[in-house]
């Protein structure tokens, strides 16, 4: 089984696909990850991608692009994938459906995870990820409720930096609701109400339940 997850950032994508691994063990790709990590590991790719990231800007196509035709070549992606994060403009979907042709695997959906923009400036304001882990809790964790970690506030998880990936989502990103209606792909899930209730209509929405 092969999903995109889209959604404005915020919008739960990150919580669901980490329930769809729990649950299912598919291959979780977040390239937000991704370039965090090569980001703290000072990676040339990691280099050049945090301006981007801090502004909340999109790391440019090419490189984003040549990572994920790396990364879905290794082989813990064989049985399917959960994409979060990308593709994040059309020229990344049209990039995804020449991988996915190429590796003879077909996309199955497209989870349109839906949030008013005023709900994501709220949760995204007060969110926490652990440092150990990657869980993702709020302000109110003190310390992360699955291994202990630490819970910290990611560097574009301000309101500025937050209104502004919001732009950037309705230009670049939001286009990508309508390619994937116009292939019959797009499933549209209400994502402002509790993780556990939006995960049983990520289940049904896949056929999973
Ligand atoms: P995320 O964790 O998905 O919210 O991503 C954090 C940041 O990483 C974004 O604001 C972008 O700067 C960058 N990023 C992640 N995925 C992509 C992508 N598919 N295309 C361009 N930039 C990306």
């Amino acid at each position: 089984m092969n999903i995109v997850l889209l959604g404005a950032p915020g919008a739960g994508k990150g919580t669901q696909a980490a329930k769809l691994v729990d649950t299912y063990h598919l291959c979780h790709i977040s390239t937000g990850d991704i370039l965090r990590a090569a980001v703290k590991d000072q990676t040339p790719l990691g280099v050049k991608a945090k301006g981007f990231m801090d502004a909340g800007d999109l790391v440019p196509d090419d490189l984003i692009i040549d990572l994920m035709k790396e990364r879905m070549q290794q082989p813990d992606t064989a049985e399917g994938v959960i994409l979060d994060g990308f593709p994040r403009t059309t020229t990344q979907a049209v990039a995804l459906d020449g991988m996915l042709s190429s590796l003879n695997r077909p996309l199955d959906a497209a989870l349109l995870i839906d949030v008013d923009s005023e709900v994501i400036v709220k949760r995204l304001t007060s969110r926490r990820m652990c440092r150990q882990c990657g869980y993702i809790g709020t302000d109110a964790d003190a310390v992360c409720p699955k291994c202990g970690g630490e819970m910290y506030q990611r560097d574009d998880d301000n309101e500025a930096t937050v209104r502004n990936r919001l732009d950037v989502y309705a230009t670049s990103t939001a286009p990508l609701i309508d390619y994937y209606a116009g292939s019959n792909l797009l499933v549209k899930i209400d994502g402002d109400r509790a993780p556990e209730d939006v995960f049983v209509d990520v289940e049904k929405s896949l056929h999973l339940k």
